[in-house]
């Protein structure tokens, strides 16, 4: 793949050259052609903005690349003996179908055969491995009790796909590698990778559900919720995934720019042409075509196109990456005073807060290691403001765990989030 694409760019510079020293007309469309031909195999159309991008896999191979994983996960769980589909919750199926069905029909990528898959697992999760299938698992259809919210993770991971980023990131390793990029070989990179894709998926999945007729706000409730449940584990470790109170507020924001086209319940009418045109992004429409001066733009307009995603998603890296120090520094001068049994499962701790910041949105969490060395986490939030100097409490509740269970258990204490302030 590499080889493939440094001829690619070889051959468009040298063709470059020759550009400046042609000056007939005919000959100038046939290197124009050409041009237009190099950019053509090493870029796609982005299927959402209309802008050419990276990419290096063809639709076709990327759905039997896709697909081929699936089946492999559908022929594990079989090999478990573990049941799929309406076979394993008939109820859940029909409802995922129900659902999915509206979400798909009114994406980018409508007209191909596309297919959800129940497996058995407890976790909250979705998946996709970029072909025509999308994997939820069983836990997720538990835990979300409207449509709207399983409509606004189903559109999440269809626009992963449409957006090309399962194949995409794979690109993009192979093109810093060709800009010689010492970053991109970094951890941190491929993270914030992750991230900028993670947000992308939420605005397309929002309108999707929007234009679908369910209510867009419902991604929102999601990671409101799910910071409620477990903060943000910025104080904790290096996150792959946009931490939720940032993704709450920006998904609510996308909800908000969108909920004009919401008709609860039907389908938008407008639907197709929203999606070309609409309040969060305008498709491009580029009238120029081969020969007529439109390959060097093209070829162009590629490799800008890579190297200006490239510098943002530097950026991000470095913001997450300072984000995740502060709160680390911060943690170090947040003492634990005391510990208190309030009943059964839950206790409270306090702390004293001896940075010479104050903080706001305080989230303190806790580490529980049992015998066998499973790692679980709570968290619970501060209410107020904590200034420099000050004790502050948290309680502690544990639905799964006794305080008594608890004391032959390893723990500890991290500070989770914060907002710093003088
Ligand atoms: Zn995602």
């Amino acid at each position: 793949m590499l080889s493939m694409v440094n001829t690619v760019f070889i051959k468009a510079s040298s063709v470059l050259v020759c550009l400046v020293l042609l000056s007939g007309c005919e000959a100038l469309q046939r290197v124009d052609r050409g041009l237009y031909n190099a950019a053509e195999t090493v870029s796609e159309r982005d299927r959402v903005t209309g802008r050419r991008t990276l990419s290096m896999a063809s639709r076709g191979q990327q759905i039997a690349q896709g697909n081929a994983a699936v089946e492999q996960i559908i022929a594990q769980q079989k090999k478990a003996g573990k049941k799929i589909n309406g076979a394993l919750d008939r109820k859940a199926y029909q409802r995922l179908i129900r659902v999915f069905d509206r979400i798909h029909r009114v994406s980018h990528l409508a007209n191909e055969r596309w297919l959800p898959i129940l497996i058995d697992n407890s976790s909250f999760n979705a998946f996709t491995t970029g072909g025509t299938y999308i994997v939820v698992h069983s836990g997720l259809m538990r835990d979300l009790k409207s449509d709207a919210e399983l409509a606004a993770v189903l559109g999440h991971e269809v626009a992963h796909t449409v957006a090309n980023h399962v194949f995409e990131r794979k690109t993009h390793q192979t093109a810093a590698l060709i800009a010689g990029s010492e970053a991109a070989r970094q951890g941190g990179y491929q993270a914030a990778f992750t991230h900028e894709s993670e947000i992308e998926a939420d605005r397309i999945g929002i309108l999707y559900a929007a234009l679908a007729g369910f209510d867009p706000y419902a991604a929102s409730r999601i990671w409101e919720r799910q910071y409620k449940k477990e903060g943000s584990a910025r104080g904790l470790f290096f996150h792959d995934h946009p931490v939720n109170p940032e993704r709450a507020v920006l998904t609510r924001n996308a909800a908000s720019k969108v909920k004009s086209y919401y008709r609860n319940g039907r389908q938008n009418p407008q639907s197709a042409a929203l999606l070309n045109n609409n309040a969060l992004w305008r498709k491009s429409t580029s009238s120029a075509e081969a020969g007529s001066g439109a390959g060097l733009s093209a070829i162009l307009g590629t490799a800008l196109g890579a190297y200006v995603q490239h510098q943002g998603t530097k950026q991000e890296a470095n913001r997450q990456a300072q984000q995740i120090q502060l709160m680390q520094a911060l943690d170090k001068k947040v003492v634990v005073l005391g510990e208190k049994v309030i009943d059964q499962n839950s206790w409270q701790v306090v702390w004293q807060n001896r940075n010479t910041v104050n903080m706001k949105n305080v989230v303190m969490g806790v580490l529980v290691k049992d015998a066998k060395g499973k790692v679980k986490r709570y968290v619970a939030h501060v209410k107020g403001h904590v200034r420099s100097g000050a004790r502050f409490a948290a309680q502690f509740n544990l639905p799964d765990l006794t305080v008594a269970q608890l004391k032959r258990m390893q723990l500890k204490y991290y500070l989770d989030d914060a907002t710093p302030y003088r």
